[in-house]
């Protein structure tokens, strides 16, 4: 019997699982991903979470028929590396992961995706129907989707597609994004631009009250939603953010169709009661095509690591015509 394994990548956790045919758990690991002072040692580090899991599960990595991998990026594709990436480091420059989990596993058959396609994967193979076009939008520390379209996972020629979060939704441009641009929706939008947002709207209109502590350094996007239906200025940014974040599903609805988005990041899975269900009516109003299902990921926090492990189960598909397990 073969066994899979998946493994998500994250600038600040690491985790790997080991499954069987049936997607059953059966071994895992979890650590703090490594910060260097190379990139092989984040690749040691991911290797030896997927030996801890496989021991685990009481089985050799030569045991593993297939891997899926969901990280941060950015990637080179053909190297099957991450390049240089942002939330870690400088001293990493190069994290080889494909190449090195395959001779672990003795095994050509890794998958390396971001970690919202990984999402996508995962969420389609668990969906009712398996749509052959969905997104999975995560509003986190960040914004991104990952989408599949007409049964294709969509990578772009360079592994950064479903950067959706660097959408303008801005065009006054008023709050410059983590990347450097202007009027981008993470800007405004994700747990790090939100309590930007909430500054800027402050100092628009000084007459709205608010109990928020909007000069302490560590104000946060849960600061504001913690005083939803209570304070008038956290009202008025959810407001906005509810507004902005229906401008940029309805971006993206336009441009791929789907017949499902599924929605996951902190900022989603904790405030799902506030978020959600003005979300829906606004897209109501707002799409000019089909409006999607629009729910929160079944999955929670393991979305990428399980999106990673239905990868490998599915060829790097989530598409279960692939899926050899019973
Ligand atoms: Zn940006």
């Amino acid at each position: 019997m073969g066994y899979y394994v998946g493994v998500d990548l994250g600038a600040t956790n690491l985790q790997a699982i080991v499954a069987d045919s049936d997607g059953t758990r059966l071994g895992v690991d979890h650590r703090r991903t490594p910060r260097g002072p190379t990139g092989i040692d984040v690749t040691e580090g991911v290797l030896r979470s997927v030996r801890s899991a496989c021991a685990g599960a009481g089985i050799e990595p030569t045991d593993v028929v297939a891997a899926g991998i969901g990280s941060i990026g950015p990637f080179d594709l053909a190297e099957g590396a991450v390049v240089d990436p942002a939330n870690l480091p400088d001293s990493i420059d190069r994290i080889p992961l494909t190449g090195p989990l395959s001779k672990l596993i003795d095994s050509d058959r890794v998958w390396l995706h971001n970690d919202t396609t990984a999402g996508v994967i995962g969420e389609r193979f668990h969906a009712d129907r398996n749509p052959d076009s969905m997104v999975y939008l995560t509003i986190s520390s960040g914004i991104g989707a990952g989408v599949c379209c007409d049964g294709e996972v969509l990578d772009g020629w360079d592994g950064n597609a479903g950067e959706v979060g660097h959408y303008v939704v801005d065009p006054a441009g008023r709050l410059t994004c983590g990347c450097g641009k202007d009027g981008h929706w993470e800007a405004y939008c994700s747990g790090n631009g939100i309590p930007r947002y909430a500054e800027l709207l402050a100092s628009d209109d000084p007459t709205l009250e608010t109990a928020l502590p909007l000069d302490e350094p560590d104000f946060s996007a849960a600061d504001v939603f913690a005083l939803a239906g209570e304070d008038p200025l956290a009202d008025h940014v959810i407001e906005q953010v509810i507004h902005w974040n229906a401008i940029g599903l309805t971006n993206v609805i336009h441009a791929f169709s789907p017949i499902v988005v599924a929605l996951g990041g902190a900022v989603v899975l904790h405030n799902e009661d506030i978020l959600l269900e003005p979300l829906r009516e606004r897209l109501g109003e707002m799409v000019m095509t089909n409006v999607p299902e629009l729910r929160v990921t079944s999955l929670g926090d393991d979305v990428v690591v399980d999106g990673a492990l239905a990868s490998a189960l599915t060829e790097g598909t989530g598409d279960r015509r692939y899926y050899r397990g019973g």
